[in-house]
């Protein structure tokens, strides 16, 4: 049987925006209302954890309402052809619940909370969310095991793998302004098929096809393109 090629998809707050979750940047953006250092750093944590930790529960409660939306769910089809590996700087867990069976975060899960010395010990967020009291057994607080600006992103070189030996590469709603997750796209094969979707983008990459327009309608048309290829 021929080997699989390697499809990697790439998602950001855009593919998840049609379930209903604020992107972070955009007219709805969150970043509108509130200002990131007041709520996505570590200086934020270190002046008012209890406003971050309101921040995150709510957000979470969102997560945890919201569906996989036909663009999550066009992407698992893709698994019935290729070798498929999703990558993705959201912190939700929607990928998973379409059922993709690769997903790499580089930006954490917010369904999950970790001890604020420790970075290993990680635990799932019971439904009333993350309080104030809560501890690690060393007796350090626990924080939304998420990646705040600042602090190194995760699974990177693993991240760089799959870019470096895929033979197509999907990149769904993402501003990539975030690096140094966005300058995974530099580590593409100059012969890999490279396509981007999104509602703006000022300046693609070089070597990326820039598809303008709403996740859930192009990102099915183009994977079943994928599927029908011979
Ligand atoms: P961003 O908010 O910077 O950009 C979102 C991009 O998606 C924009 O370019 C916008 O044009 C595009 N977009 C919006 N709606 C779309 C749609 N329906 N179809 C296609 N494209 C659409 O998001 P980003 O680049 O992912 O920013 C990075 C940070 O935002 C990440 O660190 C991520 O953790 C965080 N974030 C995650 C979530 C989530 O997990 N759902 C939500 C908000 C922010």
């Amino acid at each position: 049987m021929p080997k699989r090629k390697k499809v990697l998809i790439f998602t950001g707050a855009g593919i998840s925006a049609e379930s209903g979750l604020r992107t972070f940047r955009g007219e709805d953006g969150l970043w509108n209302e509130r200002r990131l250092e007041d709520v996505a750093t570590p200086e934020a944590w270190a002046r008012d954890p209890a406003m971050v930790l309101d921040f995150y529960n709510q957000r979470r409660k969102g997560v945890i309402a919201a569906q996989p939306n036909s663009a999550h769910t066009a992407i698992t089809q893709l698994e019935e052809k290729y070798q498929v590996t999703v990558v993705t700087q959201n912190i939700d867990d929607l990928h998973e619940r379409a059922g993709s069976s690769t997903v790499i975060h580089l930006h954490g899960n917010i369904l999950e909370a970790r001890s604020s010395i420790d970075r290993n010990h990680v635990v799932k967020v019971p439904p009333e969310g993350i309080r104030l009291t809560d501890a690690c057994p060393h007796g350090s607080p626990l924080r939304p095991n998420v990646v705040w600006f600042g602090e190194s992103i995760e699974n990177y070189e693993l991240a760089v793998c799959h870019f470096e030996t895929a033979d197509k590469i999907l990149i769904v709603g993402t501003s990539l302004t975030v690096f140094p997750a966005a300058g995974l796209l530099q580590k593409a094969r100059f012969k890999a098929e490279k396509v981007i979707v999104s509602l703006e983008l000022e300046n693609p990459p070089f070597g990326y096809q820039f598809i303008r327009g709403q996740a859930t309608e192009v990102v099915p048309k183009l994977i079943s393109r994928w599927l029908n290829e011979s």
